[in-house]
C-alpha cells in the first residue's frame, strides 16, 4: 500500500495550480544523486489511506490540484489506490497530477491524471525548470489527449 513521508501546499510542482503535494515512498529507482533518498525506502512514513481525506480537507479551500510525487513500488494495487484518490479529489473539484520517475510514454492507467510528469532524474540535465531537462510535464487537453507543457517551467 502507498505510504507518504510528508505533504505540503505548493505553487511550483504543477504550472498554474496550487497543489497539495504528497511525497510517496517506496521508489524503486536508484537515480545517482537522488534529491530525496528517503523516498527510496519501502513503506517509509505513514499509510496514505489513513490520512488522505484529512490532508485534502486541510488544504481544500486553497488548493486546485492534488500532486503525487512518486509512484511507490509501481504495483497494480497501488495503481488502484491512485484511482481511488484521484476520483475522490476530482469529486472535490481538484485536478490531479502524478510525478513519475520513469522514462516511459503516457500509459493507459495514467489517464486518470490531469497532469503527468515523466522522466528519470539526471543531474546533468536537471529537473523540469532546466531548459535542457530530459523530463516532461504533460497536461490533459479537451480531446483527452495530453500536451507537453514543460516550457511553462522555464519562464518563472
Ligand atoms: S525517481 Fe526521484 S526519488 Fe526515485 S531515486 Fe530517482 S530522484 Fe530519487
Amino acid at each position: 500500500m502507498l505510504h507518504y513521508t510528508e505533504f505540503c501546499l505548493s505553487p511550483y510542482e504543477v504550472p498554474g495550480e496550487q497543489s497539495i503535494c504528497i511525497y510517496i515512498s517506496g521508489c524503486i529507482h536508484k537515480c545517482p544523486n537522488c534529491h530525496y533518498p528517503e523516498l527510496q525506502l519501502p513503506d517509509n512514513g505513514e499509510l496514505l489511506y489513513k490520512y488522505f481525506s484529512d490532508i485534502l480537507a486541510l488544504y481544500l479551500k486553497q488548493a486546485s490540484c492534488i500532486c503525487f510525487l512518486g509512484e511507490g513500488m509501481e504495483l497494480p494495487q497501488e495503481k488502484n489506490e491512485f484511482a481511488l484518490y484521484t476520483e475522490y479529489a476530482h469529486n472535490k473539484g481538484l485536478k490531479s497530477c502524478l510525478y513519475s520517475g520513469r522514462d516511459t510514454v503516457i500509459e493507459q492507467w495514467m489517464h486518470m491524471f490531469d497532469y503527468i510528469k515523466l522522466g528519470s532524474y539526471h543531474e546533468e540535465f536537471g529537473t523540469l525548470d532546466s531548459v535542457i531537462t530530459n523530463q516532461r510535464m504533460y497536461r490533459k487537453n479537451n480531446n483527452n489527449g495530453y500536451d507537453d507543457v514543460t516550457y511553462l517551467f522555464w519562464d518563472r
